[in-house]
């Protein structure tokens, strides 16, 4: 089996892609690697509505808090290209740090209000980093479409917002969330868990499901939702950052749910933090949507 063609620097990559152009559409799967079933969705997506799809993989140390992971991050780039090429890859784009943050570095983009909230409140800085390694990677690769998860539904409200504010061309396109047979959103942190934290993790969604059901049944106050999930996440013994019911427009908390809506929750097992996102549209009856 052929290796996929990988390029380091921005200039090699947009040097290749010129000529693939012509083929059909491009599509852009951007990743941090560790590539797990939800990043193959994503490029299988990519790959069904394109004619060349690219896969970024990037561990972009401007998300990173000082206190977080970005040094123990997993990296695995051959076993990441393989597995790309296997859901339908055709261009690996892996930089390293200097080609996307040339020194002295001092650029970034903020996108506004909708980044104060959720994972924006207690990651200080992390959206700032998403949208600004975001933005650089849709400009070298300049796709048709680029291809994000719904499992990291704030992710996509503050990349949507920053295509539209800035007047990028890209459309932007969510996937639904990949999920372990009992229902944990999958994510490359994975490997951090020890099995006992790992069945724990489960709860994270059955306390989301739980309160989606008492939603169908008429209940409309945010409030008790976010306590009911908060209650049994810790009764499993994981540790709440946040549980959140907000409008899924504004990502600001809903106190009387209704149209769409995004519950949001994330939780320590241990040091490693896991999140989790449902958004529904809530009218006549309860349906899940994508952000
Ligand atoms: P990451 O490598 O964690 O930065 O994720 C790269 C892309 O894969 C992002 O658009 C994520 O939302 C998406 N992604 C991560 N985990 C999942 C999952 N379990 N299901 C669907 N998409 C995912």
């Amino acid at each position: 089996m052929t290796a996929l063609p990988l390029y380091r620097a921005p200039e090699e990559l947009r040097a290749a892609l010129a000529p693939l152009r012509a083929r059909g559409d491009l599509g852009f799967v951007p990743t941090m690697g560790a590539l797990h079933e939800g990043h193959l969705s994503l490029i299988r997506a990519s790959a069904a509505h394109s004619a060349t799809t690219v896969v970024s993989v990037f561990v972009n140390p401007a998300q990173f808090g000082p206190n977080e992971d970005f040094d123990a991050y997993p990296r695995m780039l051959q076993d990441d290209i393989a597995a790309a090429k296997s859901a339908g890859a055709d261009v690996i784009f892996a930089p390293d740090k200097a080609g996307i943050y040339p020194e002295p570095y001092r650029t970034f983009i903020e996108v506004e209000e909708i980044t104060g909230t959720l994972c924006g409140r207690s990651r200080q800085g992390h959206f700032r980093g998403v949208a600004t390694v975001v933005w650089k990677l849709l400009q070298i690769v300049d796709p048709d479409r680029a291809f994000f998860g719904a499992k990291d539904a704030q992710q996509v409200r503050v990349i949507r917002q920053m295509v539209r504010d800035l007047l990028g061309r890209w459309e932007i396109v969510a996937c639904p969330t990949v999920r372990e047979s009992d229902g944990l959103a999958m994510s490359s942190r994975y490997c951090y868990l020890t099995n006992e934290e790992r069945a724990r993790a489960a709860v994270i969604l059955e306390a989301v499901r739980v309160a989606i059901a008492r939603i169908e049944k008429g209940e409309r106050h945010a409030g008790r939702i976010r306590v009911a999930i908060m209650e049994r996440i810790e009764a499993a013994s994981l540790r709440p950052d946040y549980v959140d019911v907000v409008s899924l427009g504004d990502l600001a908390p809903a106190n009387e749910m209704n149209g769409d809506v995004l519950i949001a929750v994330a939780a320590f097992a241990g040091t490693t933090r896991l999140i989790d996102n449902v958004c529904i549209r809530i009218g006549d009856h309860v349906e899940e949507r994508l952000p």
